[in-house]
Formats: C-alpha cells, structure tokens, sequence
C-alpha cells in the first residue's frame, strides 16, 4: 500500500510562487484539461495538473522533490487552454524558480541574484574583484593590470593580463561547479525518495552505471530540443533556445581549447581569424545574441504571458555575454583600443557573472532539467 502525505503546507511558499510568475495558482478548479494538453506529460500520473493542487496547498517538499516539475518545457500549450486562465505552465515555471533557490547555497547569495534591487551589487563584484586584485598585485610588483599602451595592435592582455584573468575565473568556475554539485546532491536524492513514495520507479537505488547509461540514451533528445518541437504555442522557441543553448556550448568549447594552447602550447592570442577555433567563437557568439534577442522579442510581442525578473536576469545574462564578446572583437579589428578594453572589461565582468551566478538563475534549469530528463529516462517514466 502507498505511504501517505502528511500535509504541512508552506504558506510562504504559496507567496513566494505567487511572486515568482505563480498568481494565478489559485484559480485552477482542478479539471485536469491542461494534463491532457501537455504534449509531452506522462501518461500516467501526468503534469500540471497535481502539481497546480500541491503548490495551492503548499505542499513545498513534495514539489521541490519532483522530477515531473523539470519535464516541462514552459511551451505554453496549457495556458492558452486552461478555462480557469491559472497559468500552470508559468506556475510550474516558478516552481522551477523556487527549486533552484531552495537547492543552492549559499542562500543569501540565491536571494541576491533572485532579488532586482541588489542587481548593482552583483554587477560591481566582478569589477571590485578584478580591478581589486590587479592594483593589490601592482603594489608588490606584479604589474598585470596596465593602462595599455599606445600602438597600432590591441592586445587585451596588455590590459588585464591573462593570468590575472584565469586567476580570478577559474576558483569562480570551480565555486560554482561546487555549488551546482552540492545542490544536484540533494536533488537527486529527492526526486529519487519522492519517485518511490508516488510509485514511479521500482528501483531501492540509484546505480550510476544505469544513470549514466540513461544519460547518454536521452543527450539526443537534449541536444535536439525534441521535447520543445513537440509543443504547438511557442513552437518557435525551440529555435532561439537552440541557437542560446549551442551558443554556450560552443564558447565553454572555444575557451578549453584555448586554455590547452595557452597553458599547453604556450601560444598567447590574439589569434588569427582563419584559426578553425576562432570560427567556431564568432559562429557561437553570432548565435548567441541572435538566439538571446529572438528570445526577448518573443517575450515583448506575447502579451498575455508576464516575464518576470528571473527571466530577463537570464537573458540579460545570454546577451550582454555574447554582445561584449562579439563587440570586444569587432573594435579590436576596427582598432578602436580605447572602447575595445572598456567593452573587454566589461565581457568579465559578464563572464565571472556567469561562473557565480548562473547555479542560482534560471539558467541553472539546463543542468536540473537534464538530471530530471536523465532520472525520468532511468526510471522508465512513462
Ligand atoms: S490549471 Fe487550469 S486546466 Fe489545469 S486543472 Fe487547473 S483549471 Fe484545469
Ligand atoms: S507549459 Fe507546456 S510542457 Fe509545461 S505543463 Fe504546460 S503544456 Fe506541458
């Protein structure tokens, strides 16, 4: 016999949801139309439905334990259908929010970057750090930050020194690998005990082999979006999301590889622009910006779908990277040195923003959405 809920509802989780895009909750009068419109729900035990009761009830633990919450893809398709106009795809979308808060720490900084007042502070960190660090370094003698000099060739090295730069990136990458390892930790762990208790799996454990197995059989449908070209509303999204998603995969690639010549090879850019490399930076950046402004036109032109501050935090995020790195080189080609080194500071500044922000954004659904897609696949969710 299955175990049963003990109900603690969470009032304040009910609010927070309210406020990250979750209103609406209360008006759904449970007639189930949107888990049938959901293209890509479960046949048994499918979504949005209950978890549209759980959260008006506050049921906090259970939702945040919930692969299921992760398998939306926020295509919409329930939204335009709901009779009751209770948004569950946006509510789902804030749960989603809500999780990623909960399973990062430290905590005041997942306030902080989910919080549009402190958005100055977040900003000036990265320039503190760097400009803090170099002068520090100046003054015992390690000159590697500079006011460049004059000259035909900008290299933006002879501003901030590339060491300086991987000084300061690499402990801000690795911190948030910690944090995203930390929180997968207890997620997995979660959505495993929740899938037992709801009788979605039958497996006592998670073996690692079988997990990792399940990871390689869903990376196909990842990598294609399948799941998006499943939706009818916003069909479209599945192509600026494409090029967002390659854009990031493509610069995490082009910056390794240049780190290997760098500290491999010992060969210092900047590097020529028939380098096979270099193509694939501007192929990525180009989709990078592309894909971000695709994205935040479809939001302006959908006027029955809010956006909320988690969600231009993201694409804020997407485009200011893609826009200073692609603009940083353009003026260095153009020889503009004075803008190029300002638009070249600022491009850290977006980077170590990325590294130290992303596991408490909205961005981090792409690394719970694929431990969720990889358990459902392990579990045999059907
Ligand atoms: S969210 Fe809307 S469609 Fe879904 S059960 Fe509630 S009222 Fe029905
Ligand atoms: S937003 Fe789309 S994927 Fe998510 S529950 Fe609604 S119909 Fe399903």
């Amino acid at each position: 016999m299955a175990e049963a809920y003990v109900v603690e509802p969470d009032l304040d989780f009910i609010k927070e949801v309210g406020a990250l895009g979750g209103e609406d909750l209360k008006k759904c009068y449970q007639c189930a139309t949107c888990s049938v419109a959901c293209p890509i729900s479960p046949d048994t035990k499918p979504f949005p439905r209950k978890e549209m009761i759980a959260a008006s009830w506050g049921l906090k633990d259970k939702l945040l334990g919930s692969a299921d919450i992760w398998l939306c893809h926020n295509c919409g398709d329930c939204n335009v259908l709901c009779p009751r106009t209770a948004k569950p795809g946006e509510v789902l979308a804030a749960i989603r929010q809500y999780a990623i808060k909960a399973y990062a720490t430290p905590k005041k900084l997942a306030e902080m970057v989910n919080d549009p007042t402190k958005l100055p502070i977040l900003a000036a960190i990265p320039a503190v750090i760097i400009l803090g660090l170099g002068f520090l370094l100046k003054l015992v003698g390690i000159d590697w930050l500079n006011i460049p000099p004059g000259g035909d060739e900008i290299v933006h090295s002879h501003f901030i020194h590339t060491t300086l730069v991987d000084i300061i990136m690499i402990p801000t990458f690795l911190f948030g690998v910690a944090v995203f390892a930390l929180g997968l930790k207890r997620f997995l762990n979660d959505i495993h005990q929740n899938a037992l208790l709801e009788g979605k799996t039958d497996k006592q454990k998670i073996d690692p082999v079988g997990f990792a197995q399940a990871f390689i059989r869903i990376l196909p449908t990842i990598l294609k979006h399948r799941k998006f070209s499943e939706c009818t509303e916003n069909n479209e999204r599945s192509t600026a999301h494409m090029m967002v998603f390659f854009g990031f995969v493509g610069l995490f690639i082009v910056t390794n590889i240049f780190f290997v010549v760098l500290y491999g090879f010992g060969i210092h850019g900047p590097y020529q622009q028939i380098n096979p490399v270099k193509w694939l930076a501007n192929v990525s950046g180009v989709a990078l910006v592309i894909g971000s402004l695709l994205m935040i036109k479809s939001r302006l032109d959908k006027k029955d779908q809010k956006s909320y501050y988690k969600d231009w935090f993201l694409l804020g995020l997407a485009l200011g990277l893609g826009l200073t790195g692609m603009l940083t080189q353009m003026t260095r080609l153009a020889g503009f040195g004075g803008v190029s080194y300002t638009l070249y500071f600022i491009h850290l500044m977006f980077i170590w923003g990325l590294f130290a922000y992303t596991p408490f954004s909205k961005l981090a659904h792409l690394v719970y959405r694929t431990v969720a897609m990889t358990y459902a696949e392990y579990a045999n969710r059907k």
